[in-house]
């Protein structure tokens, strides 16, 4: 039996992209290559906001105690060593177990299963099989991976998937939503944009990219970054979302950059979960 490191497994409606409103479980592994300690901040700086949460981490008990943050990554618990011992490590039966506690039906119907982060696509990629063979699990119909989109499938995953996917449903039921990141995320171009990994998940399931937002500048970047996506063979939808882990930020933002999209031809997508839940963990 496998095991997964796991910082959040929760049920909501999933607030961006394409299942935009779709009831879904939120299964949220432990790890990340980044740190996006960029975002919400003057360009060049990193945001030191999660280290002072860390500086205080006796105070927090558990995941749903610890701040939400205005800068950086938002999801910080899910891959910063100092918040590590909040997510512990569950072996794929206890997980299948706690899902169908968590649907309305103790079985899925129309819900569908999110696999995010952190980044989902690093080694946990040998635990997913035995999580979606399990007896629990058979009916589910679609999943979506939330991926930075620099992790490359390993040939035994990409062939599970193939049949998970497109040879037993019958249709591309594996989606990956791909957070691709911008020079305002604080990482390196050259780490973070690359198309041939990308344009490989389109072979094995539905695959679009998710930019995170807020200026004309960055918008610039989109589109320039996009062409490289393209013309590495890419042929998905892209997406601009705006940025924002809390309201006031959002607020800002949403209008802008639906405005953005508009304007070049770009899909919009909302942040549901910000406007429906505050974004507090666990939705
Ligand atoms: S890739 Fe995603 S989870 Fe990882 S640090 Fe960046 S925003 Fe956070």
């Amino acid at each position: 039996m496998s095991q997964l490191k796991v910082s959040e497994l929760f049920y909501s409606i999933q607030g961006e992209g394409k299942y935009m409103g779709v009831p879904s479980v939120f299964l949220r592994v432990f790890g990340c290559n980044f740190t996006c300690g960029g975002f919400g901040m003057p360009k060049g700086q990193i945001s030191e906001e999660r280290n002072k949460v860390a500086q205080h981490i006796d105070y927090y008990k558990d995941y749903k105690s610890l701040p939400l943050v205005n800068t950086g990554c938002d999801s910080y618990a899910s891959w910063d060593p100092n918040f590590k011992h909040l997510s512990p490590v569950l072996n794929t039966d206890s997980i299948a177990d706690s899902i169908s506690l968590l649907l309305p039906h103790s079985d899925w119907v129309d819900e569908h299963l999110v696999i995010t982060g952190g980044e989902p696509l690093l080694g946990w990629q040998r635990s997913y099989p035995d999580l979606l063979e399990h007896p629990k699990m058979r009916n589910l119909k679609e999943i979506t991976f939330e991926t930075n989109g620099t992790q490359k499938l390993t040939s035994t995953f990409k062939k599970y998937l193939e049949h998970w996917g497109i040879e037993s449903r019958g249709y591309q039921s594996v989606t990956f939503s791909v957070s691709a990141k911008l020079s305002s995320s604080g990482e390196k171009r050259e780490e973070a944009i690359i198309p041939e990994i990308v344009c490989d998940y389109e072979t094995v399931g539905y695959t679009y990219l998710k930019f995170v937002i807020s200026t004309e500048e960055d918008m610039d970047e989109v589109l320039e970054v996009t062409t490289l996506y393209r013309n590495a063979g890419f042929k998905g939808p892209v997406y601009v979302m705006p940025v924002g882990g809390v309201e006031s930020l959002y607020h800002l933002n949403n209008q802008k950059v639906a405005n953005l999209a508009m304007k070049h031809g770009l899909r919009y997508s909302d942040r549901l979960q910000i406007p429906l839940f505050k974004n507090a963990w666990g939705t």
